[in-house]
């Protein structure tokens, strides 16, 4: 499946069994196997949406002109409850609502939408509530960008000593758009926001030069957009002895809840699949990197048939998420998607914590409560599940995970610790934040005990270069 294949019919093949639903099991694969898009411009052609009163409608296309919205026929058909609406944890994840931008932003676009003002005057409104929205959260261009032959590689980041991010330009949409996307500025048409590279020799240059590097991670947007004829492109060297260092592929991606038809159905499906065995006998590690929210996207028979053939190519599936206000902001959720993940063969891996950009005054959730939801849920499942790990931050000095809340000499203090750091030296070691219960990101912290700073500030300020810390 390409994305720029609107619509595509295939018919269903066969039923499938699933491991952990009896009543699903008696149920054929979805019919849903036709890709159909529908975008901003589309939204009002939605018939499920003709259910809702014309000024929720109103209000939804109002804050689809400031942020990305996409969404397909299987997630709308299959993944929303639609008597469960607005509170449908799927229909928060991929349509606008009002309370996503502030209300003096929603007054103004709402006033143009009125007056069908032109395409011209909507995008410079629109680019100009961007600004306002963080869309460069963690310095994420500037400071990871490696260099290869004296020229940046800007379809790359090298942040930590041992893995690569690599933004493949074919992967750079994703099959439907989650609402609370950290990454939603490059789906939001400015060119200058985008991380993306066409070109897979310089991937495959840089990592010969760098042997320290075991771990290669492709995201996007959605890589697996990508049909299999790119992927063989990007992941045929590393079969190679030259390649031999780089261990473990990872592969980011949504697309086992949002169009897990590409294993099953798409026209290349069983060509990726070969090419993954073909890499797992090489001896490498195949990780997806699977996103889901809740466990409402894990039900279809088609999403489990599409674990199933991963499954058995040798590729390991681990599952993260952010908690999310909205959609998952509740121990019980998450226990039962871990406990259905491991089920399904699935390794629980991450909890995050909303990034503090986009619709975040929607999403976000004070770090103490999703402190709490992630205790709460991990004490509902067995040793198996107990696996993710969180809630955790990707700040910019590294990814900080909030271990605890304790009181230590009558200070209460937020006990953390670095899973990654840009200096691999930081990693483990606990230090402490002043206990403040509306804190909702790191760079809300304040360092405990009196101290002017965290023990890693005056580094990473340095890393920074011009001294100015992002988190
Ligand atoms: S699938 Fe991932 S990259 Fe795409 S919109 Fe959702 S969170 Fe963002």
């Amino acid at each position: 499946m390409s994305i720029s294949v609107k619509e595509s019919v295939i018919t269903p093949k066969k039923s499938v069994v699933c491991p952990t639903d009896s009543s699903a099991a008696t149920q054929p694969l979805t019919h849903y196997t036709r890709y159909k898009v529908y975008t901003q411009r589309q939204l009002q052609q939605i018939e499920a949406l003709q259910a809702l009163s014309p000024e929720q409608r109103f209000e939804m296309e109002v804050v689809a002109n400031v942020l990305p919205f996409r969404v397909n026929e299987y997630v709308i058909n299959e993944l929303i409850d639609w008597d469960n609406i607005p509170a449908d944890p799927i229909f928060q994840l991929t349509f606008p609502q009002r309370g996503m931008i502030e209300p003096a932003d929603f007054d103004r676009m709402a006033d143009l939408v009125r007056r069908d003002a032109q395409r011209k005057e909507i995008t410079q409104l629109a680019g100009e509530i961007h600004q306002r929205l963080n869309p460069h959260p963690a310095g994420q261009q500037e400071m990871n960008v490696p260099l290869f032959q004296g020229e940046p590689l800007g379809g790359m980041q090298h942040k930590y000593r041992e893995t690569v991010l690599f933004f493949p330009s074919q992967g750079q949409v994703c099959h439907s758009y989650c609402t609370f996307c950290f990454r939603w500025a490059q789906f939001v048409g400015n060119t200058e926001l985008r991380f993306a590279s066409h070109e897979a020799e310089k991937l495959h240059g840089y990592l010969r030069a760098h042997q320290e590097v075991t771990d290669l991670l492709f995201t996007g947007g959605d890589p697996m957009v990508m049909r299999t004829r790119h992927w063989e492109n990007y992941l045929e060297p590393f079969l190679a002895p030259d390649l031999e260092h780089v261990q473990t592929i990872r592969i980011g991606t949504k697309s086992l809840s949002f169009w897990p038809q590409r294993y099953v159905y798409d026209e290349d499906a069983d060509d990726l699949l070969r090419l993954l065995e073909r890499l797992v006998k090489a001896g490498k590690h195949i990780a997806f990197m699977a996103h889901f929210n809740h466990w409402q996207e894990m039900q279809t028979p088609v999403v489990r048939e599409a674990i199933r053939r991963i499954r058995d190519t040798g590729a390991v599936i681990r599952a993260q998420a952010p908690l999310i206000n909205h959609i998952n902001n509740d121990p019980a959720v998450w226990a039962r998607m871990w406990r259905e993940q491991v089920q399904l063969g699935l390794i629980p891996y991450y909890l995050f914590v909303e990034r503090d950009t986009g619709a975040k005054r929607y999403f976000e959730v004070p770090l103490a409560r999703t402190h709490e939801v992630y205790q709460q849920a991990i004490q509902q499942v067995s040793g198996l599940a107990r696996t993710v790990r969180g809630p955790s931050m990707s700040a910019g000095p590294g990814k900080v995970e909030i271990q605890g809340i304790s009181e230590i000499n009558g200070e209460k203090v937020f006990v953390l610790r670095f899973i990654q750091g840009r200096n691999p030296d930081w990693v483990q070691k606990p230090f402490f934040a002043q206990y403040d219960p509306h804190a909702t990101w790191f760079d809300d912290l304040k360092p405990a005990f009196g101290a002017q700073k965290f023990f890693f500030t005056d580094e990473y300020a340095a890393m920074a270069g011009d001294g100015e810390v992002i988190y």
